[in-house]
């Protein structure tokens, strides 16, 4: 089921978040990227362009001044300043190039000769501000300046260097030269930059909704699975993608999720259906009773006059009925009170000397069954008496039902860290084809349907659900023509 969302949802969504997210953050990155970049070339070019101007007052330097200053000193007595002007002003005449401009300033940083590049003889004079002049002598000059001159204002790259007469400062050397090439160089630079950024983020912008798409789709798998699975449809599942990330952890998750839901429902399921049955099976089994004593009142009414032996003989048979309808609902109520999981009160048992007591009690003798006994002594047992008795009386009855006058043979053991009590019985065994369903609420063998004195189905159902409110267990062995063998099975007392 695919939702559709309007425009303005769809921008709320989470993979338009991620995508504006994601775009806005390279763009930041861009900038930064970009900006350092620029700032680095930027720099990186008025360096060499110091260094060149460095080199070429280093080259005229050493062939030209070294020499005539040399010469002025030789001079007796020491040349005026005038001569030093002249020889300075012809320095700065070497100095200057086709592109360089240059000029002399004293100590003070005032102005004693500009010589414009040859190229550019209109080069407008270069002055920077005193302090620099002054600090370049003290403390050496930066490696570069900036300055602007002119009108129009130009931007020019400039060089100091101290001239020394041995190691005396006279006056200080300046170089400069436009940057207008080295601005159009960056400039240049500058709009390769910001296109390769808008190419980058227009990639960006039309990949990322794909990418982040793709990421995400489980995520609107999983939201309309769960949209199935709300509507009744338990055996919706996502496809888990091969990568184990968040998504598919989370993808992993949810279908382990929509199981359990599946399970429960289909216990939940199951357990409705069971009782239905069961309701459906006790309303059939107290429907007999019912009908026969309605029968009986019915043949009752018809008469005008009634005899007093068939009064006496319907009203036995409607007590009879009436006590069966009692031990049906008696055994609803023990069957309910077990399986509702209200816990029997358990207290240790000494399991021989108890069983003993019980078989006493029951006195199958006197009921027609021979009966033998093998307790094993020393096993404690944590139960319920009451309950246990109810599974021991269960089992006799039968006996004595099923196997009239067969020897019941009665035993209590340990084994496995289990306690036991078993029933043998002597007679004709369950057939194959009931054995599997003895312990079924209701459930009847063949030969147990056909008497009309039969059981209700649920003795054997009881000893189950008693046995395992007990956290134990019962089963039945038997085979054709050997007897019934059941056994009981008990945790023993810590
Ligand atoms: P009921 O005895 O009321 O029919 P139970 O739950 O006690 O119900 O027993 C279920 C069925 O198991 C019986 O109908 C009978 O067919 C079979 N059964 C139980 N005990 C024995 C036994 N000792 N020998 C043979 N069959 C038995």
């Amino acid at each position: 089921m695919k939702r559709w969302l309007s425009p303005l949802t769809r921008f709320h969504s989470l993979r338009w978040r991620l995508t504006f997210l994601y775009l806005g953050l390279l763009s930041v990155l861009l900038v930064l990227l970009g900006g350092g970049q620029y700032l680095a070339a930027r720099e990186l070019l008025f360096r060499s362009n110091a260094d060149v101007l460095a080199n070429d007052y280093r080259a005229v330097a050493t062939s030209f001044l070294k020499t005539r200053l040399a010469a002025l000193n030789r001079l007796t007595p020491p040349t005026p300043a005038a001569r030093l002007q002249q020889t300075l002003t012809a320095f700065a005449q070497e100095l200057r190039s086709r592109q360089i401009s240059a000029g002399v300033f004293d100590l003070n940083g005032r102005y004693l000769t500009f010589q414009p590049a040859t190229l550019a003889p209109d080069t407008p004079a270069i002055v920077l501000p005193p302090s620099d002049y002054v600090a370049a002598v003290e403390q050496g000059p930066r490696r570069y300046y900036l300055t602007s001159a002119g009108d129009p204002p130009a931007t020019y790259l400039t060089s100091l260097e101290v001239i020394r007469n041995g190691t005396r400062p006279i006056a200080i050397a300046q170089l400069s030269i436009p940057t207008a090439d080295i601005d159009r160089t960056l400039a240049f630079d500058r709009e390769i930059a910001l296109a390769g950024s808008l190419l980058v983020l227009l990639l960006a912008a039309l990949l990322s909704p794909l990418v982040v798409g793709h990421a995400l789709r489980p995520l609107e798998q999983m939201s309309a699975t769960a949209g199935a699975l709300a509507a009744g449809d338990y055996k919706q599942r996502v496809t888990v993608p091969r990568t184990r990330d968040e998504i598919g952890n989370l993808a992993f998750a949810f279908n382990q999720m929509a199981a359990g839901i599946d399970q429960a429902f289909e216990v939940r399921r199951r357990s409705e259906e069971r009782m239905r049955q069961f309701v459906a099976d006790a309303s059939h089994e107290l429907r007999t009773p019912l009908t026969a004593i309605a029968g009986y009142l019915d043949v009752l009414a018809r008469r005008d006059e009634i005899d007093p032996l068939t009064l006496h003989d319907a009203l036995e048979a409607m007590k009879r009925e009436s006590a069966r309808m009692t031990r049906l609902v008696n055994d609803l109520l023990t069957l309910t009170r077990f399986e509702s999981g209200r816990g029997p009160s358990l207290r240790p048992v000494p399991l021989d000397a108890w069983l003993n007591e019980t078989l006493d009690e029951l006195d199958l003798q006197s009921q027609g069954s021979p009966e033998r006994r093998s307790l094993q002594r020393g096993i404690v047992v944590h139960a319920d008496p009451d309950a246990l008795k109810q599974v021991v009386i269960n089992l006799a009855q039968n006996a004595l039902k099923y196997a009239p006058g067969a020897e019941q043979d009665w035993s209590c053991f340990s084994e496995n860290g289990r306690a036991a009590i078993r029933l043998h019985d002597a007679g004709p065994g369950i057939p194959a084809q009931d054995l599997p369903h003895v312990f079924e609420r209701f459930y009847r063998g063949e030969k147990a349907r056909d008497r009309s004195a039969g059981g209700s189905g649920l003795g054997l159902a009881i000893a189950r659900s008693i046995l395992e409110a007990h956290q134990g267990s019962i089963q039945a062995e038997s085979s054709p023509g050997r007897g019934a063998t059941f056994t009981a099975w008990l945790p023993l007392a810590a």
